[in-house]
């Protein structure tokens, strides 16, 4: 196989600057993690008043750029012109030094000092199961143990480890910053279907589901790419630019 242009081996990564900088570097970023798990707090507090609930209370949570901050790993990225591999996504996790969410430790403290179980629903792999814990447990985080912390399985959809935690619990809510941490209605499709699905469950959101922002990489991204996570850089950058909408 020809080898592709410099571009495509050494990506500047230049479209993924401005997302950088706004979650490391704007207040704003901080207030919108504050304002969801404020939110969170809200929900949760209103259902532990409303009823007794027939089984043992869950919140159920996503990882990365949920309750804890990579964004360490993708300025890494920026200056060393690398692309997102797996090889050195490990070593960050196994580094264990990703800093907590403005605001998540703190919520889901106060879940668990009310008797609300948290489950950390992650597609991150099996082999990345220690360095996962070491890491939540060092900032703090509640229910950081093997039975909290289920992981990627063959397949990247979380329905059944949803499925796992509702048959033992009522899961009062969900947080993620990707929409497949909320149902996989989204799987697979495209920015437009997408789109679409978010307004068919519109009422959920800041009720059952609390997104978390998160402008630096996701299923967001991949649908403009079609999935093809491995086209060159080259290509990508055209597929962004055609994504545009002007007027
Ligand atoms: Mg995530």
């Amino acid at each position: 196989m020809a080898q592709p242009p410099p571009a495509a081996r050494h990506p500047t990564n230049e479209h993924t600057v401005q997302a950088v900088l706004w979650v490391q570097r704007s207040g704003e970023y901080r207030a919108l993690c504050h304002q969801a798990f404020n939110l969170a707090r809200r929900v949760l507090d209103e259902e532990l008043k409303a009823s007794p609930a027939s089984k043992k209370r869950a919140v159920v949570v996503d990882v990365d750029e949920t309750v804890l901050d990579n964004s360490p790993y993708q300025a890494r990225l920026i200056k060393t012109r690398q692309a997102y591999a797996t090889a050195t996504w490990r070593q960050w996790v196994d580094l264990a030094r990703a800093e907590a969410m403005a605001g998540a430790v703190e919520f889901l403290k106060h879940a668990s000092s009310r008797g609300v179980e948290v489950f950390y629903i992650s597609n991150r792999r099996a082999e990345e199961h220690a360095g996962t814990l070491v890491n939540l447990r060092a900032k703090g985080f509640p229910h950081a143990d093997n039975a909290h912390l289920l992981l990627r399985t063959a397949e990247g959809s979380k329905t059944k480890r949803r499925a796992a935690v509702s048959a033992t619990h009522e899961i009062v809510l969900l947080m993620g910053d990707n929409l497949n941490d909320f149902s996989d209605v989204f799987d697979g499709k495209e920015p437009a279907g997408r789109i679409a699905e978010v307004e068919k469950l519109a009422k959920e959101f800041g009720r059952r589901f609390i997104v978390l922002p998160n402008p630096l990489y996701g299923d967001f991204e991949d649908s403009i790419y079609r999935y093809n996570r491995g086209l060159p850089e080259t290509e990508k950058d055209v597929l962004r630019k055609g994504a545009l909408k002007d007027y």
